[in-house]
């Protein structure tokens, strides 16, 4: 089979890496792609990945190249082109393409089309409320009586979540949505919800239109310091599975999330493939939906898919087909943890073009899988090129080695500027002792 990838970070290199693992892939392409995924081969016959330089928002010309390379099946991974309707615009020219329909991926393109689903179908969230009118917001937020997350309603690169401990920072993140317009289009609404405390946890769930797989546990950090200090970012690290939702609890949120999520897609015909990924706050009283992403989270991918003995490109297109109750999802009982190192800087403005070197060492370490998000080629250099540059992943019996061992691939890795958390899975380590 031949095999388009559309993104080009950590979440794509660890996907081409692993549906290059596949027996039935023949070809891969990906687009964009970056100087990671450029170097990975097929295991059935040593052809090279070959990126090709468009854009993931590119539509037409990538509805054109998969055309050309006459691909048998498309794997989205950013969220920008579900949103636009890639999934759509593929099956209208009768392609075969892996993720949300635009009407699916609203989910994630929508905080205020998921939050009114929610409360529609039982399913447990923050208490909140859907404004296009400062007035109206500011009066619900000081109804909430202070603490309180102001989102802009459409995606906004991350960044359209503004937690605010005060009414008066609310009032002031209200205005910077509303009036200001700091995100364009996508905070043509916001959604205030109340502030809710608790452990977080990322899930995931492959779905088919009538059935979800629910994965193990995983966790990010999203701040861009030791601590949870720092700016919120795209997610400093991961780890799974997480000490923090047992088996039992994990059971309670496919009650309670995923089997209302899936009648309510039914009863409301949205005819759901790809990967259902809510984030869900761990409260006393129970789990709780702070939103859902309609892809698979970067850099949780790069612990799952280093985790996940099934076939990739066969879970794909069981996801695709609607076949996803004949299989049995099958994970290694190893931990991973995944550390990423970016550019000094960021989230905020960074430098590009820092030389990488050390990659061919922790190449051979043992258990260890580099992945690459924001690198290029330039020479016969492989260079920064993005805020998130490398997902340095291990796998592990325990938690404790698997750091250890994701620690010792960083210390191998040098670039001018390099930031990193020391601290991914400290939390997990803590929790299990
Ligand atoms: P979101 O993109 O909606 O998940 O929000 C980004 C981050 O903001 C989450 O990962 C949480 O850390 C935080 N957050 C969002 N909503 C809430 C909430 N209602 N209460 C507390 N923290 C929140």
């Amino acid at each position: 089979m031949k095999l388009l990838v559309i993104g080009s970070g950590g979440r794509e290199h660890s996907l081409v890496w692993k549906l290059a693992q596949s027996p039935l892939a023949s070809g891969i392409w990906c687009a964009p792609g970056n100087a990671g995924i450029a170097e990975e081969r097929l295991a059935r016959n040593g052809e090279a990945v070959q990126c090709v330089n468009i854009g993931a928002e590119d539509l037409p010309r990538l509805l054109a190249l998969a055309q050309e390379r006459r691909v048998d099946l498309t794997v989205v991974g950013p969220d920008n082109p579900l949103a636009l309707g890639i999934v759509d615009l593929f099956q209208q020219h009768g392609l075969r393409i892996w993720g949300p329909n635009r009407k699916a991926a609203q989910f994630e393109a929508s905080k205020a089309f998921s939050q009114a689903f929610m409360e529609r179908h039982g399913i447990p969230t923050a208490h909140s409320g859907a404004f296009s009118q400062p007035g109206p917001a500011k009066a619900f937020a000081a109804s909430l009586g202070g603490p309180c997350a102001v989102k802009a309603d459409g995606l906004a690169l991350g960044k359209g979540v503004l937690i605010c401990a005060t009414l008066a920072e609310a009032e002031k993140a209200i205005d910077e949505i509303l009036v200001r317009k700091t995100f364009g289009a996508a905070g043509g609404q916001l959604v205030i919800q109340e502030f809710l405390k608790g452990t977080e946890v990322s899930l995931h769930a492959l779905c088919d239109g009538k059935t979800a797989k629910l994965f193990p546990t995983s966790q990010d950090h999203k701040r861009a310091l030791d601590g949870d200090q720092g700016l919120n970012t795209g997610g400093m690290g991961t780890f799974s599975p997480t000490p923090f939702l047992s088996q039992t609890g994990l059971a309670e949120a496919r009650r309670s999330i995923l089997e209302p999520w899936l009648r309510g897609c039914a009863a409301e015909a949205i005819d759901y493939h790809g990967i259902l990924y809510p984030g869900l706050m761990l409260t006393a009283a129970g789990p709780k939906v702070l939103e859902f992403n309609a892809r698979f989270g970067d850099p949780e991918t790069q612990v799952y898919l280093t985790r996940l003995r099934n076939d990739l490109v066969e879970l794909l297109q069981a996801s695709v087909d609607g076949t996803l109750d004949k299989i049995e999802l099958k994970w290694s009982p190893v931990v991973a943890v995944c550390v990423v190192m970016a550019s000094g800087g960021y989230p905020g403005g960074y430098a590009k073009g820092k030389p990488i070197s050390g990659l061919e060492k922790a190449a051979q370490l043992p258990d260890t899988k580099v992945f690459h998000a924001g690198t290029a080629r330039a020479g016969d250099r492989i260079v920064t090129n993005g805020g998130r540059v490398l997902g340095v992943t291990a796998w592990a019996p325990d938690l404790s080695a698997a750091r250890a061992a994701a620690y010792a691939a960083v210390d191998a890795i040098h670039f001018d500027g390099a930031q990193f958390r020391l601290d991914i899975g400290a939390k997990g380590l803590e929790r299990g002792a």
